[in-house]
């Protein structure tokens, strides 16, 4: 089994051993990067030797120690190109220091290495819309990895890296995380902070991790969590040890089944795998209790308003003078801005700049954004009303199994129905865990656990029972 392909927490074990080193991990994700990245696509760039160098100094003793993070290509970490998958800022921009996140990736001992593949400005679900690259998913052959963080989830299943850091605005961790059958976790909002990582829909991103195992995801959210002055959404409350109590099992929990998730569109066989998951906790002692998020069917019209507006509003620094690519010879001051924008930007992110700009505009306002805050606000109080009668939620994460290669592309709504089982938790500002469940003709399938703000102990616990069931039935 090579070093690459293992868990975090089982390399930190044979690292303090002194069976391994540091570099014997860096140079083993090197070679695999080396040989099969480019069947893959997960990573568009990385330093082998900045990388090498630090493993040279790992400290051991710290909690990540030496242990390689591959970080998804909108996280800034100093020195390294940022592209957010577009050729607006392809060979265009360095990041001029690290996000917080990394910082303190790096304080627990980590080495970011490599930046992961996405779509453009993490605008999608299939990492098809990156402007620079294709990602397979390494578990289904000629299927999408899923997105935006596509390539942080291909890179884990693939077994090129141990783990990732990916971003999450309406799906974006959980869902790759499904399809490539992996473990992916988005953090309450403002739990991790948002420094340093490029900015999509504000009000809605959570930097979170993608790994093998549960014990792995909590092992690196203890690292990156935490309060931080230079985000103000950023919250001042201690953080738990999130690797502690996870083997406590379900007993005693109240589990909702939310009877809006369970309707037509969703294939039969997920439908079975997430029933079968939630008897399979209900035998360890968990209560099944079904609840109802009646505001659910406006969840997409909703985020489909507010994401799309944040993000014409944040996109608009995109202009070829400050960042990005520039036209060349331009007439005049508009025409660069005009020139460098309509070369630089995709068109699912042109999409989202012209109706995020539509829904703000005056006259629509009031009929658009506003109405959709309105909305915003009555799904968070649906799950607020939940969470007074159960511990976590149990959900599908996707209506369906990883879709083939370039079946999506050519209708972009059908892409966003998709999204229907995890834009809510973005909205509410709540925690979500994807966890593999069996595989669905080959096809990896996830499980989502939904739990209360700042609920990622609870969820994490759910998400450590359900591994242990299935590596019980392998
Ligand atoms: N699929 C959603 C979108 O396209 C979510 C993306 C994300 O979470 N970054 O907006």
């Amino acid at each position: 089994m090579s070093l690459a392909s293992q868990s975090l927490c089982s390399l930190k074990r044979q690292l303090q051993s002194g069976e391994i080193s540091s570099r014997d991990i860096v140079e083993d994700v090197i070679d695999q990067i080396e040989s099969r990245n480019q069947s893959i696509g997960a990573f568009l760039s990385f330093d082998a030797k900045s990388a090498l160098e630090a493993a040279q100094h790992a400290d051991l003793s710290l909690p990540l120690g030496g242990l390689p993070i591959g970080i998804k290509d909108n996280i800034n970490v100093n020195g390294e190109p940022c592209t957010c998958g577009s050729k607006f800022l392809e060979n265009a921009y360095t990041a001029p220091y690290d996000a917080t996140a990394i910082q303190k990736l790096r304080q627990a001992g980590a080495i970011p290495f490599g930046r992961a593949n996405l779509d453009e400005f993490a605008m999608g679900s299939s990492t098809e819309n990156s402007a620079l690259q294709i990602t397979q998913n390494p578990s289904a052959p000629g299927h999408i990895p899923g997105g935006s963080s596509g390539g942080s989830a291909a890179a884990v299943a693939g077994n090129l890296i141990p783990a990732t850091l990916g971003s999450d605005t309406g799906g974006s961790i959980r869902q790759p995380a499904s399809h490539c059958g992996v473990v992916g976790l988005k953090p309450s909002y403002g739990r991790v902070s948002r420094y340093g990582l490029v900015a999509f829909g504000s009000s809605l991103d959570q930097i979170g991790p993608l790994t093998h195992t549960v014990e792995d995801s909590a092992l690196l959210l203890n690292a990156i969590a935490g309060f931080d002055p230079r985000d103000s959404t950023s919250l001042n409350e201690k953080v738990p040890d999130y690797t502690e109590g996870l083997d406590q099992g379900v007993a005693g929990l109240k589990l909702g089944l939310p009877k809006e998730y369970f309707t037509e569109g969703i294939d039969s066989g997920v439908r079975e795998r997430i029933e079968t998951a939630a008897k399979t906790l209900e035998a360890q002692g968990a209560e099944l209790v079904e609840i109802s998020l009646p505001h659910t069917e406006y969840a997409i019209a909703t985020y489909y308003i507010i994401a799309p507006a944040e993000a014409s509003s944040n996109l608009s620094r995109f202009d070829g003078v400050r960042y990005g690519n520039r036209s060349e010879n331009p007439q005049d001051m508009l025409e660069l801005y005009n020139q460098s924008r309509a070369k630089g930007f995709g068109s699912e992110v042109k999409r989202r700049i012209i109706l995020g700009t539509y829904v703000l505009s005056s006259g629509y306002y009031d009929a658009y954004y506003l109405r959709a805050q309105k909305v915003r606000t009555l799904i968070r109080q649906d799950f607020q009303n939940a969470f007074e009668k159960v511990d976590a939620i149990l959900t599908p994460v996707a209506p369906e199994p990883a879709p083939k290669m370039g079946s999506a592309t050519e209708d972009p709504l059908k892409h966003y129905l998709a999204d229907i089982f995890t834009l809510s938790a973005n909205l509410a500002g709540i925690c979500g865990i994807s966890v593999p469940l069996s595989p669905l003709n080959n096809l990896p399938v996830g499980l989502q656990i939904l739990g209360p703000h700042l609920g990622e102990k609870t969820i994490l616990r759910c998400a450590r029972s359900i591994e242990i069931s299935q590596t019980s039935v392998d």
